[in-house]
Parts: C-alpha cells; structure tokens; sequence
C-alpha cells in the first residue's frame, strides 16, 4: 500500500497568500491535511520580500490548526548562520547544524515559546534547509513537546534518537507502488506548470493521501543505517561530479 503526505514549506508573515491559498482550496477540496511548516519569527530577507506584511498571520495559523493542518515548527528565524550540511548533507547552510548545543537550546527555547503564546501546539520540526544535528535534537528533547522530525531518506516513517522521523523524499508528486512519501512544495517559488501538474494527481490519487496521525513508525535498523547512508553520500557524489563537469564546459552532458 502506498501513501502519500504533503508539505508546504515557509509559511510566514510576508507570504504572497495567493500562492498559498490555490494549495489550501485544493487540500480542502479532497480533504487532505497537509504538514504546514510555520516560520516562528522569519528574519530571512528574501521571505520576507515576498508579499506585504499580514496583520492576521497568526490567527490563520490558527485557523490552519483548527481545520486539521498539521504545524510543524520551521526553525525559529529561518536565517542561515552557518555553512553546516548536518546529518543529512542536502543543503550546505543552517540555522542550527554546527552551532553548540547552548545556541541552539536558545533558539529552541525562544521559537517554542513563540508558538505558545499564538496557542499553536506542534508534534513536528522542520529544518530549515533540511540542516540540523544531534545537537538539534537534544535541544528539541530538552525544550520542546516535538516528537517527529520532518527529515530523512528512508522509504517510511521510522524511530531514532527517541524521536519519530517521516521522511522527506521528493520536491513534486510522483507516482509510487509501495511505501510513506512526502512530497515537499514551496508555494512560494512553485510555477504554474508545477502546480497544475499536482492539481492532476491529487485528483487522480486524493484517496492514497494520509496525515500525520495515520503513520506507524518502525525501530530503525542497521540495514535502514546503511540504506540512508548509502542515499546520503550517492547524492553527495552526483552533485560533486555535477560539480565539476559544469567547470569544464560539459555541464548539459552532466544533467
Ligand atoms: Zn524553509
């Protein structure tokens, strides 16, 4: 059986809201709860050229929440502080990868306490830039009621560190047989080509989309180690090779 999720990254005062509200009329129109990564306090310049400022940020979290939209807590500022790729090595910036436990205890402690005073209750982290470490996490267990970690390569949700993980595989919806996938949007930068490709499968594939509270976690294993790992660094050696194709001209060929 298969099952889909879908995640919708940098929400935050200075949306463009149009962009968002075409994805929200269409989760509504199926009756899928999508995960919702909410931006406590957005310092990060180019988010915050999106739109005009929202006086009614919060209260739509809120109404996000009430409607079953799962919040996760986007970091605490979205504003990269260091080259750092973390336990996964995606990206090669982050709020929180590198930092000592202390620093990252403070943003922790002061993202949580932003989304209690909005009454936003989250089970859910979401990296910025998919770049945390094990720091991170003991921040989180120390200050946070977050349970489940919005990150990974595995193909299903699975248990580590204490915490539940769900993974995060694909930037767009694609077609799939078996396994727990997360398809991760940025309305923000989403084209119309790209949204009008998820309007069709969703359509066509509304009834495969779960929510958060529908997944089972297994324990985590030394193949399910070797697996990611594997995935990590074949990921690494593409874009390296990428890398330097690209600086000898033959960057098509490289693609
Ligand atoms: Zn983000």
């Amino acid at each position: 059986m298969v099952q889909y999720l879908i995640r919708l990254d940098d929400l935050c005062p200075t949306n463009n809201l149009k962009k968002w509200e075409r994805f929200f009329h269409l989760f509504d129109l199926y009756d899928i709860k999508p995960i919702i990564a909410v931006i406590p306090d957005n310092q990060d310049p180019k988010l915050n050229a999106c739109g005009d400022f929202n006086p009614y940020y919060w209260p739509m979290v809120r109404h996000l929440q009430k409607k079953g939209y799962v919040i996760g807590m986007h970091g605490f500022e979205h504003r990269y502080q260091i080259r750092n790729s973390g336990l996964f090595k995606i990206n090669n910036r982050s709020e929180f990868a590198g930092l000592p436990l202390y620093v990252q205890e403070q943003k922790v402690k002061a993202a949580v306490a932003i989304f209690k005073r909005e009454g936003i209750q989250t089970p859910l982290f979401i990296a910025p830039a998919h770049t945390f470490d094990r720091n991170t996490i003991k921040a989180l267990d120390k200050h946070s009621d977050v349970l489940i970690i919005s990150d990974g390569l595995l193909h299903s949700p699975y248990i580590r560190f204490g915490f539940g993980w769900v993974p995060v595989q694909l930037s767009e919806a694609v077609s799939k047989t078996k396994d727990t996938w997360t398809f991760n949007y940025h309305p923000e930068t989403c084209t119309d080509e790209v949204f009008e490709r998820l309007e069709k499968f969703i359509a066509e594939n509304h009834q495969h989309f779960v929510s958060l509270s529908q997944l089972t976690f297994k324990d985590y294993t030394l193949t399910d180690f070797a697996r990611e790992y594997y995935r990590i660094y074949l990921r690494l050696l593409k874009t390296v090779v990428k890398d330097l194709l690209s600086r000898f001209g033959v960057y098509k060929l490289a693609r």
